[in-house]
C-alpha cells in the first residue's frame, strides 16, 4: 500500500484518501516513476476490469497494453520533464476489449519537489469519441457545404425584426400586405434591424467584401437597393404566413456599388427558429441573365438579318428528316448514294419528311407568294419540278453526309406553279443543326441564267459574225485555192483540145488530161463546200475525227496567208492519235484564229522571220494542239484577260476572236490557254478529249 507521505501534495487525510478516490467515478491510478501501479480506484476495477489486488506493484502499461502512436516511453519523459500531460490512449481491459481513455497526467512531488510518483485520471471516451468525431465531422459537412456552395450563404439575425412585426401586430395591424406596401419605411427600418451573423467565401467574394468581418455584425442596407424593397417585404410576408421558405429573382448591390442580378432565397430552419435567425442563399443570376441577353440580342440579329437579306430564306424543321437518317443508320446504310439507287423511292419520302418553318420577305417574293402564311407549313416537294430531284438527291447526299454547306443551280416551282432558275443553298452549320434546323437560301437566277443565255446567243452571232469577216480575209485565200485548179481546169481543158484536135488525136494524153480536170474540180468544189459549211451559222456538228486531219484543212485554208506572210509553217503531227468527237467547223475555225493572231502579231512586230509551229500530241488521255509562233510574245498585264471578250490591243480589232475559241473549246469539254515561250514568241494550246 502507498504511504501517505507519497501523497502530501494532494493535501488530504491519508485515511480518507481511499473512500474518497473510491467516490470519484474517473479512474485515479498513482504509479511510480518505473510505472508500477501504487494506487487503483474502483472506477479503474470496473473500467479495465482489473481487481485492485491484482493490479498494485503491476506495471500499469504493460498490463494495459497501452498504447499511443508517440510511443508511451516518450510519454513518460514528457510528463517528468514538464509536469503534465493529457491525451488518448488506447488500453486493453481484462475481457480483451480495446478502450480509448482520455488520461490526465500529473507527476507528484516529495517535500524536496523531487518527482516521486504519476496520478492519472481516466476517462473512457470509446463511445463518447465516436459521437464526438460524428458531430465534429457534421460540423465540418455542413460547414464545408456552406463554404463550398456556389452560392452566397447568409446567417442573419432577424430577431430585431420579428420583434417589430410583433409591435405592428399588437398595434392591431391587421394586413401586413397592405400596411408594407404604404410604410415602405418599415420596411427601409427592417432592412436596418436585420444583422448579418455569418457568411460564406462566396458571399465575401460576390459581394465585393475584402472579408468576412467586413459583412458580420453589420446590418443588410449596403446590400438591398430601393428597387428591391417589395421582395424585402415579401420575405417578411413568408416570415408573418410561416412560410419555410421563399425564392425571389431580385437585384442585389454589391459593397462595390454593382447591381446583381441574383436569385434570392430565403428559409427558416426549423433549428434556427428560437435563435431568430434566418439563412438567406444568394445565387449570381448575371452571368445567366447577361447570357439570356446575348441569347435575345443575337436571336434578334439573325432574326433581323433573316428578314433583311435579299435572298429568300426558309428555315426548314430537319427532326423528320433526322429520323429518316436515323432510320438508315440502324438498317447499316453507309452509302447513301448506292441506297438511292437501289431504293429511288426514299427520294419522295424525304422530300415529304420536310416543310416550310420560317421564312423571310424575299421568299415571300420570290416564291410569288401574297404573304408568309401562304409559305409557312407548305411541303417542301411542292416546289421541287421532278427534273429538279437530281439536285434534291445530290443535296439529300450532302445532308446524310452531314455537310455543313450545299450549293447548285437548279429549277424550282413558284407557288403559282411556274419555273423560276435558281441558285439552290443549304447552310447545316452545327448550331442550326443542334436546334434540328437549316437554313435554305434561294437566289432568282432567272435573269443571270437569261443574261448568260443572251451572251451566249450573242456570242453565236458573233462567231457567225467574225466567221464572216474572216471570210472576208480568206477570199483571197479561197480565190486563189480555187483559181488554181480552175486555171489548172482550164489549162488542161485547153490542152485537151489541142491533142484531140491533132490529125492523130493522142487519147491516152487526152485521157490523163481529163483525170487531172476531175481531181483539180473536186478539189475546187471541197473548198467552196468548205467555205459554205463555214458561211452558214449551221449548229455544232459533233462527230468523231481524226484530230489531224482537222488541222491539216485548216492549214489549207491558211494557205493563202502563209503565203502572203511568208511564213515559214512546221507541222509536228503526232500519228496514230486516237478520234476527237467535236464539230470539225468550230474546231478548224479555232484553228484558223489562233494562227491568224499569230501572223498579225508576227507582221505587226516586224518579224524578220516569221514561223509557225503546229503541233498535235497526245497528254493524259486528251489531245493537245499547240500553236507557237516567233513574235512579240505576251505582255504579262495581258495574260490574264486575253480570253475576255472584247479585250484587244488592235485599231481593228473586235477582241472577240480567243473568247469564241475559249467558248468552243469548253463546249468540247476542253481547256485553252496561252503562254510565253521562253526564247520568244506566245504559245497558245487547247485540249479536247478523246472520243471514248
Ligand atoms: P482581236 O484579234 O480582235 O484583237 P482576239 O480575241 O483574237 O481579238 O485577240 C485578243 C488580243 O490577244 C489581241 O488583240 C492581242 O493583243 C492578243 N493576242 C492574240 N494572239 C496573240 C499572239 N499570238 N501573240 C501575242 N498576242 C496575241
Amino acid at each position: 500500500m502507498p504511504e501517505a507521505k507519497d501523497f502530501e501534495t494532494v493535501s488530504c487525510p491519508p485515511d480518507l484518501l481511499g473512500p474518497l478516490i473510491d467516490g470519484v467515478a474517473e479512474s485515479v491510478i498513482v504509479r511510480d516513476l518505473g510505472g508500477r501501479v501504487l494506487l487503483w480506484n474502483k472506477a479503474s476495477e470496473s473500467l479495465y476490469g482489473f481487481a485492485r489486488d491484482a493490479m498494485l506493484g503491476r506495471h500499469l502499461h504493460d498490463s494495459l497494453e497501452g498504447q499511443h502512436p508517440a510511443t508511451l516511453a516518450r510519454l513518460e519523459r514528457q510528463v517528468l520533464e514538464q509536469g503534465h500531460w493529457e491525451g488518448e490512449l488506447t488500453r486493453t481491459t481484462a475481457s480483451g476489449e480495446e478502450r480509448r481513455i482520455e488520461v490526465r497526467w500529473t507527476v507528484l512531488r516529495d517535500p524536496e519537489g523531487q518527482p516521486a510518483s504519476i496520478i492519472e485520471y481516466g476517462r473512457d471516451i470509446t463511445r463518447l469519441s465516436d459521437l464526438e468525431v460524428e458531430s465534429r465531422q457534421q460540423a465540418h459537412r455542413y460547414r464545408n457545404l456552406f463554404q463550398a456552395m456556389a452560392a452566397s450563404f447568409w446567417e442573419l439575425d432577424f430577431s430585431e425584426v420579428r420583434k417589430m412585426l410583433g409591435q405592428l401586430f399588437h398595434a392591431g395591424v391587421e394586413d401586413f400586405r397592405a400596411y408594407f406596401a404604404a410604410h415602405p419605411e418599415f420596411i427601409d427600418a427592417a432592412i436596418a434591424a436585420t444583422r448579418v451573423v455569418d457568411v460564406n467565401d462566396k458571399t465575401v467574394l460576390l459581394f465585393g467584401a475584402g472579408s468576412r468581418e467586413d459583412l458580420v455584425g453589420g446590418t443588410v442596407v449596403p446590400f438591398w437597393p430601393p428597387e428591391s424593397r417589395h421582395v424585402y417585404a415579401e420575405s417578411l410576408m413568408a416570415s408573418v404566413n410561416r412560410l419555410p421558405s421563399l425564392s425571389r429573382e431580385t437585384r442585389l448591390s454589391t459593397l462595390d456599388g454593382r447591381m446583381i442580378d441574383a436569385l434570392f432565397t430565403v428559409c427558416w430552419p426549423s433549428g434556427h427558429h428560437g435563435r431568430g435567425t434566418v439563412l438567406v442563399g444568394v445565387i449570381d443570376l448575371s452571368d445567366r441573365v447577361a447570357a439570356e441577353q446575348e441569347v435575345r440580342a443575337s436571336e434578334l440579329r439573325y432574326r433581323s438579318l433573316f428578314q433583311a437579306m435579299s435572298t429568300a430564306l426558309f428555315q426548314i424543321d430537319t427532326t423528320r428528316q433526322r429520323e429518316l437518317f436515323a432510320g438508315l443508320a440502324t438498317r447499316g446504310v453507309e452509302d447513301i448514294a448506292a441506297h438511292l439507287e437501289s431504293e429511288p423511292d426514299f427520294l419522295t419520302t424525304y422530300l415529304d419528311a420536310m416543310s416550310i418553318g420560317e421564312v423571310n420577305e424575299a421568299a415571300v417574293r420570290i416564291m410569288g407568294a401574297k404573304d408568309r402564311s401562304e409559305l409557312i407549313g407548305q411541303p417542301v416537294s411542292r416546289f421541287w419540278p421532278r427534273s429538279s430531284h437530281p439536285v434534291v438527291r445530290r443535296s439529300l447526299v450532302s445532308s446524310f453526309r452531314r455537310n455543313v454547306a450545299f450549293e447548285q443551280e437548279t429549277v424550282n416551282y413558284r407557288l403559282d406553279g411556274t419555273e423560276i432558275n435558281t441558285l439552290f443553298t443549304i447552310n447545316a452549320s452545327p448550331e442550326l443543326r443542334a436546334r434540328n434546323l437549316v437554313l435554305v437560301g434561294l437566289t432568282d437566277i432567272t435573269e443571270r441564267v437569261a443574261a448568260q443565255k443572251a451572251l451566249r446567243q450573242l456570242q453565236s452571232e458573233f462567231a457567225h459574225a467574225s466567221r464572216l469577216s474572216m471570210l472576208g480575209e480568206l477570199t483571197a485565200s479561197i480565190a486563189h485555192e480555187v483559181n488554181q485548179p480552175l486555171a489548172a481546169i482550164t489549162a488542161n481543158g485547153a490542152a485537151g483540145a489541142r491533142w484531140l484536135s491533132r490529125p492523130q488525136p493522142d487519147l491516152d494524153e487526152v485521157r490523163t488530161i481529163h483525170a487531172n480536170m476531175v481531181s483539180d474540180a473536186r478539189r475546187a468544189a471541197d473548198i467552196i463546200a468548205r467555205i459554205r459549211a463555214m458561211a452558214s451559222n449551221k449548229a455544232a456538228e459533233r462527230q468523231r475525227l481524226p484530230p489531224n486531219q482537222v488541222v491539216e484543212e485548216a492549214v489549207r485554208f491558211l494557205h493563202h496567208e502563209l503565203v502572203a506572210h511568208e511564213v515559214d509553217l512546221h507541222l509536228a503531227l503526232t500519228s496514230g492519235l486516237p478520234d476527237i468527237e467535236a464539230d470539225r467547223v468550230q474546231l478548224q475555225q479555232t484553228v484558223v484564229n489562233l494562227a491568224l493572231n499569230a501572223m498579225q502579231e508576227m507582221k505587226r512586230a516586224g518579224c524578220p522571220r516569221p514561223r509557225l509551229d503546229l503541233r498535235t500530241l497526245a497528254v493524259d488521255g486528251e489531245l493537245h494542239f499547240a500553236i507557237e509562233d516567233s513574235g512579240p510574245g505576251i505582255p504579262p498585264e495581258h495574260h490574264d484577260r486575253l480570253f475576255q471578250s472584247f479585250f484587244t490591243t488592235k485599231t481593228n480589232g473586235l477582241g472577240i476572236g480567243l473568247s469564241i475559241c475559249r467558248t468552243i473549246i469548253e463546249a468540247h469539254g476542253g481547256r485553252i490557254w496561252a503562254e510565253n515561250i521562253p526564247s520568244g514568241g506566245a504559245r497558245f494550246i487547247f485540249t479536247v478529249p478523246f472520243a471514248k
